[in-house]
């Protein structure tokens, strides 16, 4: 079996590139060079049949996660595919299933074959539930579990193994720790068996797997910061230069591969962030988890994501993972998945715009027009969420002026000509 970025090192076409350049500016021909470069990755596992290929990374769109997945205390195959279609809804451009409750393959499974975008998840947490928790994993219950989702058609796994023995002291002069449930899985086997990572030491057969099924690496970053006090400290940056080495493995071998940010980071940090992973991973796509600004909004963390997703993606980074308002609270449900996809769309929008995409500015010219000739049907349609646009018309006249400033409406006084103008065109 090939991969994508076999075939682009090729210079073969692909008909996934094809359609994933169809839906965005760049030529096939320029969208496989980008893959083959390692700046663009197309997360197409074969066996996701529902799948439309989408492309993330340098010169496209900024792309939106939506995290969804059972916890140990809610977990119901029904409850997580009415939070699939509020994420599709509202316009996620792929889906991970974090589950690590109830029938984690049937969940998996269910997600997969309901799913037009990719799928992405995390094996480890699995791996440590299966044998009993995190002490009792080994690289062989790991390999098993990474191809079940292989085999069941994820296009793109978390994997970290960039959470290596020496930074263990460096964690100590933190505040909040680690707050990666995959950092932490692996630091509680390492610590439990004085052992380095076997996900660092048995990469190869990681990657394996990976390339047997093209499913795209993404390099978790297990300690990634908790809250603005660790933000940018020694464990992050050492981490980071883990996952740069170990992406470049990835792509000797021909395996797709993104790199995951942070996290907590106070918002002049945010430049400084992108542009180490960009200079670090030679340019590989950066999948940011927010990042959230501010520690003390809870309630409010999908607006605190916005906020540093709008700059990270202005500076460069390629995938937003969302954040819901239930972040830091507890396991979300479809109404916090549908704020936190729109608060993400907001965000990557913000970012296409400052990074010059082709077709942002326009989609705002177009609005900027009907606000200015008042055609509130025009409004509706290209408004990022019609629903919430929709709900607020609710009561308004829809005419040539609305409730704000009614007859003192400044676009007409602006537009209409005034009695002496009237007179003059006499
Ligand atoms: S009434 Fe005021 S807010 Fe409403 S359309 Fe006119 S200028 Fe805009």
């Amino acid at each position: 079996m090939t991969t994508q970025l076999l075939e682009a090192k090729s210079k073969n076409t692909t008909a996934e590139m094809e359609r994933a350049a169809e839906n965005e500016g760049p030529s096939p021909a320029h969208m496989r060079e980008l893959i083959a470069s390692g700046e663009v990755v197309l997360p197409v596992n074969k066996k996701h049949e529902k799948l439309v290929p989408l492309a993330i990374g340098k010169n496209l769109t900024t792309k939106v996660n939506a995290n969804i997945g059972t916890s140990p205390e809610v977990a119901d195959v029904k409850s997580e595919l009415c939070k699939l279609d509020a994420a599709l809804e509202a316009g996620a451009d792929s889906v991970m299933d974090l589950s690590t409750g109830g029938d984690i393959d049937e969940v998996r499974a269910a997600i997969v074959e309901n799913c037009t975008v990719p799928v992405g998840t995390v094996p480890m947490y699995q791996a440590a539930i299966d044998v009993g928790g995190p002490e009792e994993m080994s690289i062989d219950s790991y390999l098993q579990v990474l191809e079940k989702h292989a085999r069941d058609g994820v296009d793109f796994a978390t994997v970290h193994a960039g959470v290596t023995r020496e930074a263990l002291p460096l964690l100590e002069r933190r505040l909040v720790g680690v707050v990666s449930r995959g950092g932490s899985f692996m630091i509680r086997w390492m610590r439990e068996h004085g052992k380095n990572s076997f996900l660092y030491e048995h990469f190869d057969d990681v990657l394996d797997i990976a390339e047997e099924y093209d499913v795209t690496m993404s390099l978790g970053d297990g300690l990634r910061p908790g809250g603005i006090e660790d933000a940018t400290d020694e464990a992050q940056i050492h981490e980071l230069k883990i996952l740069a080495e170990l992406a470049e493995r990835c792509k000797e071998r021909g395996v797709q591969v993104m790199i995951e940010g942070p996290g907590h980071i106070p918002l002049h940090e945010v430049e400084e962030n992108v542009r180490l992973e960009k200079a670090y991973c030679r340019n590989a796509p950066f999948y940011v988890l927010g990042p959230l600004p501010t520690d003390i909004a809870p309630g409010y963390d999908h607006l605190v994501g916005a906020i540093g997703g709008a700059l990270a993606g202005a500076y460069g980074a390629d995938f937003l993972c969302y954040v819901t308002p239930k972040e830091h609270i507890g396991l979300p449900g479809p109404e916090d998945v549908r704020e936190g996809v729109i608060a993400s769309r907001i965000a990557a929008h913000v970012a296409d715009i400052a990074k010059d995409v082709p077709g942002a500015k326009e989609m705002d010219r177009e609005m900027s027009r009907a606000r200015a000739d008042r055609d509130w049907d025009a409004m509706l349609e290209r408004a990022l969420d019609p629903r919430r646009f929709s709900d607020l018309m609710d009561g308004e006249s829809g005419e040539d002026q609305c409730s704000m400033c009614a007859d003192f409406c400044a676009l007409k006084l602006y537009r209409e000509k005034s009695s002496h103008e009237q007179k003059a065109h006499h």
